[in-house]
């Protein structure tokens, strides 16, 4: 099968989990030769840049950690790849030349480089939802002004993409937004109160970083997921309905005004979204599980309980106010998930801090530019941290 012609490939985050199988996805179709890797970002884990870098030919390997710039160096000794660090180097991998980048690194520390690489005209395949859920149209500019694609990763807004009928949005009535449940689909409150990190990062269906498997447990993710989707394919709030599908078989669907629902659906393997994104509009050869239905034996469904997790609710109060609203959110929950990752604060204080946050800082305001951004994320981070200090040692 012929994959396009060559396309220029950076990631960004390349040693997590989107980043690797996004090299996975580049090794089966074709590797060096039709899919060259230019840039590759990473943070801690040197070892595992240097090799990638090694292993697929980097023009430039990146560590964010700008204190491990010498590390790095000297694992790369020899190689002929050049290495950056920092934010600064994480701007330099945004700077090549590229006809596609994934944007896998995981929270508000990948919204920089995306738009950096956005506005220079890469097609930009969306992993790293909060660049949206925090600078909205403000992102999609960028897009427009480089005149790239925006192409979603994210497993759900990757089905909508494949069955929305781009040339005719008016006749779309609704997307639904499929949810596995999570690890706590049928916890009750007082269970939850209790439960640990540990707990909270086993995900049934899909083997993701941490961060986002505690977000799907809590259900924060599906909450950046609805906001992604309001701006991703330019809905209404109400236009946006969530369902729970223990079986994460159906990615998600779109609802038509003829009362025809379209879905996509596949096992649970994002291999089959990164692959589409990279090779768009081609589709390519891949090596995930094909569903076999004769051994499904059921598909289920149920209406999410938006009292066991209140972000939901939160999300669409965001995405009502608008403005900094997804980036106030956003910022109050990356400190609020560290804060339960640490151990500062149980599983249901994240929703609790975020609501909050969101009850004293939300402003409809429409983001000017993109230190709004970055104003109204620092406030959302300052006041979460003052939330969790008044909390006190969780016993
Ligand atoms: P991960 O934790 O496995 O990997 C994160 C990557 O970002 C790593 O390369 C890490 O080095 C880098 N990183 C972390 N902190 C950084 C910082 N401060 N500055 C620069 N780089 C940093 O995460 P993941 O599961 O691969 O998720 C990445 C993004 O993709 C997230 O936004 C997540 O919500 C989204 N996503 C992931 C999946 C999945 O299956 N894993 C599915 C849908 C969406
Ligand atoms: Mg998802």
């Amino acid at each position: 099968i012929n994959t396009a012609a060559q396309r220029r490939v950076s990631i960004f985050g390349s040693t997590g989990s989107i980043g690797c199988s996004t090299l996975d996805v580049i090794s089966h179709l074709g590797g060096r030769e039709d899919l060259p890797v230019v840039a590759l970002t990473g943070m801690d884990n040197i070892p595992l840049i240097a090799k990638q870098a090694r292993a697929y030919g980097a023009e430039l390997a990146v560590t964010a950690d700008e204190n491990r710039y010498q590390d790095l160096k000297n694992a790369l000794s020899g190689s002929g790849v050049e290495v950056a660090a920092g934010a600064s180097g994480l701007l330099e991998a945004a700077e090549r030349e590229v006809d596609c980048v994934m944007a896998g690194i995981v929270g508000m520390a990948g919204l920089a480089p995306t738009l950096a690489a956005a506005a220079r005209g890469a097609d930009i395949a969306l992993a790293n939802k909060e660049c949206l859920v925090a600078a909205g149209d403000l992102f999609k500019a960028h897009i427009r002004q480089g005149g790239g694609r925006l192409l979603p990763v994210d497993s759900e807004h990757n089905a909508i993409f494949q069955v929305f009928d781009h040339a005719n949005p008016e006749t779309i009535e609704r997307v639904i937004l499929t949810a596995s449940g999570g690890p706590f689909r049928n916890r009750s409150l007082h269970d939850m109160a209790g439960v640990t990190p540990e707990q909270a990062s086993s995900h049934p269906n899909w083997s993701m970083g941490m961060k986002i498997s505690i977000d799907s447990a809590s259900m924060f993710n599906k909450a950046l997921e609805m906001i992604e989707a309001m701006h991703l394919f330019s809905l209404k709030p109400e236009q946006i309905e969530v369902v729970i599908h223990p079986q994460s078989i159906i990615h998600s669907m779109v609802g038509y005004r003829d009362g025809s629902v379209l879905a996509q659906l596949g096992m649970p393997d994002m291999r089959t979204a990164i692959g589409y994104a990279l090779t768009y509009p081609t589709r390519s050869d891949l090596p995930v599980e094909r569903l076999d239905f004769s051994r499904l034996s059921r598909l289920d469904f149920e209406p999410p309980d938006e009292i066991r997790f209140p972000a939901l609710g939160l999300a669409r109060r965001a995405m009502e106010d608008g403005g900094a609203s997804g980036a106030i959110l956003n910022g109050a929950k990356e400190v609020a998930l560290e804060g339960f990752i640490t151990g500062k604060i149980g599983f249901l204080d994240m929703a609790e801090i975020v609501d909050s946050v969101m009850e004293r800082l939300s402003s409809s305001d429409p983001l000017r530019d993109i230190e709004d951004v970055y104003e109204a994320d620092q406030a959302a981070r300052e006041a979460a941290r003052g939330y969790i200090g008044e909390m006190g040692p969780i016993s």
